[in-house]
């Protein structure tokens, strides 16, 4: 059976191999959490997705869905906020966690830029830093309507 090189989605770097049993991982190189998804067209094919994209995508569409149905009347305001604070919490914690990984291993990733070094630490850090103020309005915003 010849194998792909797993190739992490997040920093583009080749993993010597996947190394464990498991579908979940952090990669190798830059620590993010990794998942394996199977492939039902190439069954040699490693389809490996990066969790925090892909927790990114998803919550676009629940944010869009809530408002639509907030601005067709659908949703009152206080349940409009409450998704609102909620999809900035996870938004947050999402951001933390990429931003102290890029922090460690010094590899970041803005849309399909790979940065390394000095300049992906900065970027990690402003990440942390906007993430944790994310988390902070989210719970406040989740007390104020709960
Ligand atoms: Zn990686």
């Amino acid at each position: 059976m010849i194998e792909e090189q797993p190739q992490c989605p997040f920093c583009r770097r080749f993993m010597p191999e996947w190394g464990t049993p498991l579908p979940v991982k952090a990669c190798d190189i830059c620590d993010r959490p990794l998942f394996l998804f199977p492939s039902l067209l190439r069954k040699r094919r490693l389809n490996i997705l990066s969790a925090i994209d892909v927790a990114k995508v998803t919550m676009l569409p629940i944010v869009g869905g809530a408002t639509v149905s907030f601005g067709m009347g659908g949703l009152d305001p206080d349940q409009f906020a409450a998704v609102v604070a909620g999809a900035l919490l996870a938004w947050g914690m999402i951001d933390v966690w990429d931003g102290t990984a890029g922090i460690k291993t010094e590899f970041d990733r803005v849309k399909k830029q790979v940065k390394r070094g000095s300049a992906a630490r900065k970027m990690s850090i402003a990440k942390t830093i906007f993430g944790l103020s994310s988390i902070v309005l989210g719970s406040i915003g989740l007390l104020m309507v709960g």
